[in-house]
């Protein structure tokens, strides 16, 4: 398959994530899981490697590289622990891409070589408590006050919130007592009137910070403004898109470590005087998690693929995401059963991918809005 979508760089770029991966990443996801401890060290390491401003210029000292590349490295990191890859892909994939699209000159020039190098994480804030598969329902309030906007309301599960220096943020803009729609912002995170809440505890990517944020009274800049109400908040979310290729590719990540560790497992392990992979039921699992594994990877690329020739990737982003995600699920439910009782306690780490696996099913659209925004894409050019 690196055939069909590689080329020697992309190649290049996954000998070295996965060179990364396994000695740096790997001896320490088990203990990062159980420790809920932010992978700080991890961060900067990217940093240096040049994986946090993947998809920046270089002119401002990002690598400028495609989404197969991006899609390569996710799937790298989330192989080893998908708490440092969604640590990563918040940050490119939510955080940097609204400022690398809608950004001003002077927005990307105050921000991105920071962003790049890894020095400053960014976060994004989309969700809110009463706004999640709605967002349209945003109810944070940005109301024009002079040159300023005064910023009220709050954001819930927002990755890196705690560890960012960079938010980008919707809000609905009000001037002159109208609501003229969702715009998006940006700002720094040490902004008067940001508060940040407490970290979630949460059944997977523990490593990963989650948390709530509010505003209130908080005085931003004009500047600040992203994207205004008037280029639409439809056109600001369908640009969102790619991140489902993001959680496309940590499925991806995900299952495929799961499905390795349990290949080996069902080797090693002894049953009735065999390795229990000469047991049919055993075999035929592995058989189906390869398999799905495969057609995830392919839906993956593809839609990366896609997004880098320039097409429109609403239908085959929505299908990557909704597909290799419940591949994911299935996968590491396959791969406790095949380790038995060792499967279910945290010696061996298939819990761990079990556990991560889930959110792949929720973040950045949930299956049923996967199903509907592919449903709509089939019948949209449908005559009655
Ligand atoms: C660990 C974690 C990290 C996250 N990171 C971020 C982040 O960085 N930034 C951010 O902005 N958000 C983030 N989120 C939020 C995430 O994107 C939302 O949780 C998700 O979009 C679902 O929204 P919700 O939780 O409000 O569920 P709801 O929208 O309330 O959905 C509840 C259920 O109803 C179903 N449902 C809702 N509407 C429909 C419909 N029209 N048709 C059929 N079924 C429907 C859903 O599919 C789901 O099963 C994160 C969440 C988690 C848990």
């Amino acid at each position: 398959m690196d055939n069909l979508f590689f080329t020697n760089e992309h190649k290049m770029i996954k000998a070295m994530v996965r060179e990364f991966a396994e000695s740096e990443v790997k001896p320490v996801a088990r203990q990062l899981d159980k420790n809920s401890e932010f992978p700080k060290n991890l961060v900067k390491r990217m940093g240096e490697l040049g994986l946090m401003g993947i998809h920046v210029p270089d002119k401002y000292g990002g690598a400028n590289l495609d989404m197969v590349a991006y899609a390569t490295v996710i799937i790298e990191l989330a192989r080893v622990d998908a708490s440092v890859a969604i640590t990563m892909a918040a940050h490119t994939s939510l955080g940097t891409l609204p400022l690398l699209l809608f950004g001003n000159s002077s927005q990307k020039k105050k921000y991105l070589s920071k962003i790049a190098s890894g020095e400053t994480l960014s976060a994004f804030g989309l969700t809110e408590p009463e706004a999640g598969s709605d967002a349209g329902s945003t109810k944070t309030t940005a109301t024009k006050v002079g040159e300023d906007y005064v910023v009220n309301g709050g954001k819930i599960f927002i990755t890196n919130a705690g560890e960012a220096g960079v938010l980008s943020f919707t809000a609905r803009v009000i001037e002159d007592g109208n609501d003229m729609g969702i715009g998006a912002f940006i700002i720094p995170m040490q902004t008067k009137g940001l508060h940040i809440g407490k970290k979630e505890k949460k059944m997977g990517w523990r490593a990963s910070d989650t948390r709530q944020i509010y505003f209130k009274d908080m005085i931003i800049a004009s500047s600040a403004m992203l994207c205004s109400p008037k280029v639409g908040f439809k056109a600001f979310l369908k640009t969102l898109t790619s991140g489902r290729i993001s959680i496309g590719a940590l499925s991806v990540g995900t299952a495929t470590g799961a499905y390795e560790k349990a290949l080996i497992y069902s080797q090693d392990r002894i049953a009735f005087g065999k390795s229990i992979n000469q047991f049919q039921s055993i075999s035929f699992k592995l058989a189906d998690m390869a398999t799905k594994i495969e057609a995830s990877k392919l839906l993956v690329y593809h839609a990366a693929w896609l997004k880098d020739q320039g097409k429109n990737i609403v239908k085959q982003a929505a299908m990557a995401k909704l597909f290799a995600s419940e591949t994911a699920m299935d996968v590491t439910k396959d791969a406790i059963q095949i380790h038995g009782g060792y499967g279910y306690v945290s010696d061996y780490d298939v819990e761990r991918y079990f556990r991560d696996a889930k959110i792949l099913e929720i973040g950045e659209g949930t299956s049923e809005i996967q199903r509907l925004v592919i449903a709509r894409e089939l019948l949209k050019d449908l005559q009655f």
